[in-house]
């Protein structure tokens, strides 16, 4: 088989801490498992990009000085991005990403950050910072299992659905013991560690999708999943 897909990776540079970049290569080996080529395209400052062959997008988290550098070039390409939302494009963004795919984050210094409108949540950066191991229970993909470290407190809009709800953890704030966000094809998420290689059944949901609209596959092959497990069983069972 000679089907490409393409993963667009926005701003690596400035965004991908806490073993995020594990999740392009969890996304790209369980493509290539199955036979398919991949190709993985850097969104970057100042230099073009054409969306028009990209099958999914991911973005890291950062700390508060990378999200300052990217997020007036992120802007500039919302337009685009909400199109790509709006027509089902998967995609998965993490923590710094996260907070600026919602209508902005202020940071603890007082800088406000705009966002992309993605979602309907806005951030606020708080002294508290949020660390640890965190467990999700999720209606769409299980109980998901990762870390988070962040100092921002996301809140939704009443109408914006969340990923999951924290079993362990803090998740968006401290108090809503809610976790991320979905819109269409799209997740907003604060776990890192990475996430995708403990948690399979999210990587293959945003694999299948993408696939579904390229290449119209309605499943996948499945795959050995005994590493990713006991990964998954190990994170959650380790001490917050
Ligand atoms: N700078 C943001 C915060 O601390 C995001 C951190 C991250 O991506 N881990 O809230």
């Amino acid at each position: 088989m000679n089907h490409i897909v393409t993963i667009a990776h926005l701003y690596p540079r400035e965004m991908n801490i806490y073993g995020d970049m594990g999740n392009i290569i969890s996304l790209s080996k369980r493509l290539e498992w199955r036979g398919y080529r991949v190709q993985v395209k850097a969104v970057e400052i100042g230099e073009p990009f054409n969306f028009d062959e990209v099958d999914l997008v991911f973005g890291g988290g950062g700390q508060d000085s990378g999200q300052l550098v990217m997020c007036p070039y992120l802007v500039k390409r919302g337009p685009v991005l909400r199109e790509m939302v709006n027509a089902g494009v998967p995609m998965l963004v993490i923590c710094g990403m996260y907070q600026l795919f919602g209508h902005g984050f202020k940071t603890i210094d007082g800088q406000e950050l705009p966002g992309i409108d993605v979602f309907d949540t806005t951030t606020i950066g708080k002294k508290t910072r949020m660390i640890g191991n965190v467990i999700v229970e999720t209606t769409r993909f299980g109980r998901i299992v990762g870390f988070e470290n962040h100092s921002g407190q996301t809140l939704l809009a009443r109408t914006q659905a969340p990923l999951g709800e924290v079993v362990q953890g803090f998740g968006n704030d401290p108090k809503s013991k809610r976790e991320g966000a979905t819109r269409e094809q799209s997740i907003g998420t604060y776990l890192h560690g990475p996430l995708l290689p403990k948690n399979p059944r999210l990587a293959d949901h945003l694999i299948l999708t993408a696939l579904k609209r390229r290449y119209s596959v309605t499943e996948l092959e499945p795959l050995d999943a005994r590493f990713e497990t006991s990964a998954a069983k190990s994170a959650a069972s380790r001490p917050q």
